[in-house]
């Protein structure tokens, strides 16, 4: 079937929506089944407007389902450093990871940078190739209900009704459909964080000397603190053949709150003299923006109803957790679990909440519900005030006195940070009870 599935006569056992990571990845893995799928997507092409930054850390999952696929897929690089910096107005205090092990410079690669738009399309064709049926430009508008069952979906097109046995949403952050299923409510602004991303185009040999990079390795840099100004986010900054991707992260509510721009702060982290020598000389090539939802386990819909599912960002699967931000990965396993849940429901004819709440268990057999539970406590805490703007600040002032030589007594180590704080206005009962928190969100 090619872009003309109209008509109610048309059945089919998988409807998924939205040709994302998740979408395709359902797809794939229920077209070789040998279910007869319908993949819906708005886009002209999958990935005509889909943003991420890119760091694609699923390679392991993508393998189990095509060995080497990097070597077909369109990658960029793949990422053998990578850099977390906090930063102050003026300085920037970074922990440098580079590695030489299995998977950062010899293949099988742990992550690659890529461009949604070609990445997209690339693993859509995958899906097409193993049978699912792609239809593009279409709008799916609702559901379809016999009773308190969803049935299949109505799509912005004549005669738009189209029946399958089970449907999985995986309709992105806004997902219209989870809503209508009753399974997700109105998020609110504080869940969400709008992204904004530049890819600035840049000689490969530059890329390569710049980063100090050989052949066709890439790194990753994420930034905290000063960067968003007194706004919570983060911005990122990646690698890619012949350009770089960078972009500025910013929690809905807190911009809301200041009154800022994304645009603005991504105009002030390129000026950044920590970022302004990395960009210098680029030319913009695309600007894009997209939400991020970035609250985690807090934020996980109702993830089932009787014949559909909920996968990717429309199930809230986003890890952002200043350490981590991993998407892309996430919906692929989701993807994947909805998928084999479909399959089961199919061999079993049974589409009732009965069956489909077995994605639960598929969900922490592919370590996302694992995930997203231990580090439940993470995006709370990485948007608190003081990770935000009292630490990077702390950390660039103790470094800028620890490293200056200007013949004054050395001071050890305790007083100076010491000594610091109190410059930064951060109190040592503070200290403590973040300990507490970090212990809590990240250690253990
Ligand atoms: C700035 C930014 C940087 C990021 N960086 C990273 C990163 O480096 N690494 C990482 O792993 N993740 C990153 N992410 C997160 C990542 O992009 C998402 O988690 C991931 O794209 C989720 O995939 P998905 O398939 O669930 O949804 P999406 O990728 O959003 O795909 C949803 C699809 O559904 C389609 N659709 C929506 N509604 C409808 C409808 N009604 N009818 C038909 N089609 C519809 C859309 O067009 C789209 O193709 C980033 C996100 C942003 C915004």
């Amino acid at each position: 079937m090619s872009a003309n599935a109209n008509g109610r006569s048309e059945r089919f056992d998988v409807i998924i929506v939205g040709a994302g990571p998740a979408g395709s990845a359902a797809a794939l893995l229920c077209a070789r089944a040998g279910l007869k799928v319908l993949l819906i997507e708005r886009g002209e092409y999958p990935g005509a407007k889909n943003v991420s930054g890119a760091v694609f850390y699923g390679s392991a999952i993508v393998d189990a389902l095509i060995p080497n696929w990097w070597e077909q897929a369109p990658v960029e690089r793949h990422v053998c450093r990578r850099d977390l910096v906090l930063m102050s107005p003026t300085t920037a205090v970074s922990l440098d990871f580079r590695s030489a092990a299995p998977g950062y410079v010899a293949p099988p690669y742990n992550a690659f940078t890529i461009l949604r738009p070609k990445f997209d399309r690339w693993f859509a064709a995958q899906a097409e190739a193993a049978g699912a049926f792609l239809l593009t430009s279409t709008v799916v508008d609702d559901l379809l209900w016999e009773g308190s069952r969803v049935v299949g979906v109505k799509v912005r097109r004549d005669e738009g009704e189209v029946r399958g046995d089970v449907v999985i949403a995986c309709d992105g952050v806004n997902s219209w459909l989870a809503r209508k299923a009753g399974l997700q409510r109105e998020l609110e602004t504080h869940e969400l964080a709008l992204g904004v991303k530049e890819v600035i185009g840049l000689d490969e040999a530059v890329i390569r000397q710049r980063f100090h990079l050989n052949g066709e390795e890439g790194m990753a840099l994420e930034y905290l603190g000063a960067v968003t100004e007194e706004v919570h986010g983060g911005a990122f900054l990646y690698t890619n053949k012949t350009s770089l991707s960078l972009g500025v992260i910013a929690q809905l509510s807190s911009l809301v709150e200041h009154k800022k721009r994304p645009y603005d702060l991504l105009e002030t982290f390129k000026a950044h003299p920590a970022v302004a020598p990395l960009v210098r000389g680029g030319t913009l090539r695309e600007y894009s923006a997209h939400l991020i939802p970035e609250a985690g386990w807090k934020m996980i819909p109702d993830l089932y109803t009787d014949g559909m599912m909920v996968a990717g960002d429309a199930a809230g699967f986003c890890l952002s957790t200043g350490i981590y931000i991993e998407g892309i990965n996430y919906a692929m396993q989701s993807g994947l679990a909805a998928a084999e849940v479909a399959i089961d429901a199919c061999r079993r004819r049974d589409f009732s909440r009965s069956v489909l709440r077995l994605y639960l268990d598929a969900l922490r057999r592919r370590n996302v519900l694992t995930d997203f539970q231990a580090y439940r406590h993470a995006p709370s805490f990485v948007n608190g005030e003081r990770l935000q703007n009292l630490y990077p600040e702390l950390a660039a002032l103790a470094s800028e006195a620890l490293f200056r030589v200007d013949g004054n007594r050395k001071q050890k180590l305790l007083p100076l940070y010491w000594r610091s704080l109190r410059k930064v206005g951060g109190k040592p009962s503070h200290v403590l009870r973040d300990l507490y928190q970090v212990t809590r969100a990240y250690l253990w």
